[in-house]
């Protein structure tokens, strides 16, 4: 398996069901975005800064020598292919490596280097030569904690006796287990009992305290709660460092509790927009005169690379069924998949080894398939009452500006619902074309 890992090939929960929409839950499509990404996210924005201390210096470093890292940690940066900070890097990583050290609270979108900064920040603070845990990353779930593991493993693969151990459901050490490892990686229910039921973490030790995903970490029952219970008894000399891709109220209030006298840094994510995307819409009666049409630019559509949305599993089910058994040949993404299996999907599409991949709202957030150009709306997005779910069209279609590759959207709409388009147009204030055959000559 290319993503291979056994504890990550099971079945995932997700909210949905055949039925309903197939909406993802933010852990699955964070940890789909890990298993995908390769590369850094490049920003056209530039990153905002807030110090604690207003009238210290700004410190920004533009190379990984700048900051007098131990050689064997340069070396593992470097091992990784990282050349140069990125853009988020170049201010977090001074102000998480300053001595005294500095609390921070850092949001940007994922890819842009935040998982690879506190990982060495981390790196660089532990005592290879101590054996108890130093510091502490939480992360919402099991898939995602590993993930960091690999990422500490990686880049200190040159960094002797440093070792990584996972508190997460399943990994139990007898009661009384002395943990040699420095780094520990895990989830904020186990790593509660770990440090107080099992006592098998003096947390007082802890001198970098790390929560990552600070969004995804909200969400999920229970996991605010153990992680500020996990923090108060942290010493007051411990750095608490929190990361987040989005910053809302609920997020920043999360963050307050957890960072004290933070520094904060921000960087904007890119907007999507419509301005390079050619809409159309064609009527159709139902959804078999939706197949038929589907299937007429079939043709076409593979020429290029195509994603088609449906609202429910159950019509991606149908819809790829029958376009196997009429011989066109898709592939077919839907949430009932595992993210590993999900990751493995869409990387055979970027290889263009798939041309159609026909999906759900699962695959409409976070995956940046650069070479789509057509993307069909099989299914309008609606919200649970039938409105038309504006954030999701732009997702399924829209582009950044800065990359904005031209792009075509063709809106396959039933009699009933064409009042839809209306809505879309005039919120987005942009056009939606009735498709004519001769649309497809210009797409050729
Ligand atoms: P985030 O935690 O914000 O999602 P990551 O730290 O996982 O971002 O980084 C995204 C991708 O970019 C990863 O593949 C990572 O290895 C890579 N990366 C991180 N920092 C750099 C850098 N300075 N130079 C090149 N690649 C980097």
């Amino acid at each position: 398996r290319v993503f291979g890992n056994g504890i990550l090939n099971g079945k995932t929960s997700s909210y949905s069901d055949d039925e309903e929409s197939d909406i993802d839950d933010p852990a699955n499509q964070s940890l789909l975005n890990k298993l995908l990404r390769r590369t850094l996210i490049d920003s056209s924005h530039s990153v905002e800064v807030s110090q604690r201390d207003p009238t210290s210096p700004l410190f920004s470093v533009k190379s990984f020598e700048k900051l007098h890292l131990k050689d064997e940690l340069l070396r593992g940066i470097y091992a990784m292919g990282f050349n140069r900070p990125s853009k988020i890097q170049e201010n977090a990583l001074p102000m998480m490596l300053a001595d005294p050290p500095q609390n921070l609270i850092a949001q940007s979108q994922s890819g842009t280097g935040k998982t690879a900064a506190f990982v060495l920040a981390m790196l660089s603070r532990v005592d290879a030569k101590k054996t108890y845990p130093q510091c502490m990353c939480l992360s919402p779930t099991f898939e995602l904690a590993l993930q960091t593991g690999k990422v500490v493993e990686e880049m200190g693969k040159f960094c002797n006796g440093i070792k990584v151990i996972y508190a997460v459901r399943g990994n139990r050490p007898g009661k009384g287990t002395q943990i040699e490892a420095q780094i520990v990686i895990g989830t904020p229910g186990t790593v509660l009992d770990w440090c107080f039921k099992l006592r098998l973490i003096n947390v007082k030790n802890i001198s970098v305290f790390v929560l990552d995903e600070a969004d995804v970490m909200i969400n999920v029952q229970g996991h605010s709660d153990h992680s500020v219970r996990v923090k108060r008894s942290m010493p007051k000399t411990c750095q608490m460092l929190l990361f987040s891709a989005t910053f809302g109220d609920s997020v920043w209030a999360f963050a307050e509790r957890i960072v004290p006298d933070p520094n904060i840094i921000k960087l904007k994510k890119e907007e999507l927009t419509l301005d390079n995307i050619q809409q159309f819409y064609d009527k159709c009666e139902n959804k078999e005169q939706k197949y038929s049409a589907l299937c007429n630019m079939y043709g076409i559509i593979t020429i290029a690379q195509a994603i088609v949305f449906c609202q429910t599993r159950k019509i991606a089910n149908w819809l790829s069924r029958h376009m196997l058994e009429d011989g066109h040949q898709v592939a077919l993404l839907s949430g009932e998949l595992s993210v590993c299996d999900r990751a493995e999907m869409i990387q055979r599409f970027r290889e263009g080894k798939d041309k159609v991949l026909v999906t759900t709202n699962v695959c409409a957030r976070g995956i940046d398939v650069e070479q789509v150009s057509i993307v069909v709306n099989f299914d309008l997005p609606v919200n649970v009452d039938g409105s038309v779910d504006f954030e999701t069209y732009l997702h399924r279609i829209g582009r950044t500006g800065r990359f904005g590759k031209k792009g075509i959207a063709v809106n396959l709409i039933e009699n009933s619902f064409v009042y839809m388009l209306k809505e879309i147009e005039e919120h987005f204030n942009t056009k939606i074309k009735k498709l004519n055959s001769w649309d497809f000559d210009e797409m050729e």
